[in-house]
């Protein structure tokens, strides 16, 4: 069995992507796990750049292989934000009853509705850094749909569906989503590496 680490301190990220990886003899290990519980600084201007302050943070500590994703909800018809500041958007506290709250304001009478998720995933496999991206196309809904998920899931319906992330629960979100289409291209390196 190896240690992987997945540098999130977000339990319900760590609970998705232990799910979509599913990867035999790997043993997936969140920031909580291995006792690292300050906060990284996310100083980039954008996700990709974040996503390998994330990974390089801890790999120059713990040197194990390590990845990290940087995420966030990108609106049309706002200039594509939140976008980097989707956790903190209605403020430090990282609130997402307030970030929705402000999100369904901010598009009050806007008929508009487009947004994606992306996340990029930073992976530090033997010193090397790779990354991944992964979008999700949807609309934002006029109101909160559904109590699952975390984060923007109520107020986001992806395209081709009629339920919020929130309402489709974790096994179809979870087969469709940006982490999921992420993480996909990373797996297919890690089997190419035979891991
Ligand atoms: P990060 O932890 O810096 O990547 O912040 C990502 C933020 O974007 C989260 O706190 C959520 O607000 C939002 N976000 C990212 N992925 C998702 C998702 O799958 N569902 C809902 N919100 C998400």
């Amino acid at each position: 069995m190896i240690d992987f680490i997945f540098a999130t301190g977000n339990q319900h990220k760590a609970l998705e992507v232990r799910d979509i990886l599913d990867l035999e003899g790997v043993n997936i290990l969140s920031l909580r796990d291995i006792g690292y519980l300050e906060d990284i600084p996310e100083t980039g201007d954008t996700m990709t750049e974040n996503a390998i302050i994330k990974s390089k943070t801890i790999y120059e500590k713990y040197h194990k292989n390590v990845f990290a994703d940087d995420s966030g909800l990108e609106v049309e018809a706002l200039d594509m934000a939140p976008g980097l500041y989707s956790a903190r958007y209605a403020g430090d506290h990282k609130n997402s009853e307030d970030n929705m709250t402000k999100l369904l304001e901010n598009l009050n009478g806007v008929t508009n509705r487009k947004a994606r998720f992306r996340s990029v995933i930073a992976l530090i496999w033997e010193g090397e850094t790779y990354t991944y991206e992964g979008v999700v196309d949807g609309v934002i809904t006029d109101a909160r749909r559904g109590e699952g998920g975390f984060g923007y899931d109520p107020i986001f319906v992806p395209d081709g569906y009629d339920l919020s992330f929130a309402q489709l629960g974790d096994a179809v979100k979870n087969s469709i989503s940006h982490r999921y289409k992420a993480l996909t291209k990373m797996k297919a390196f890690l089997d190419s590496v035979g891991k």
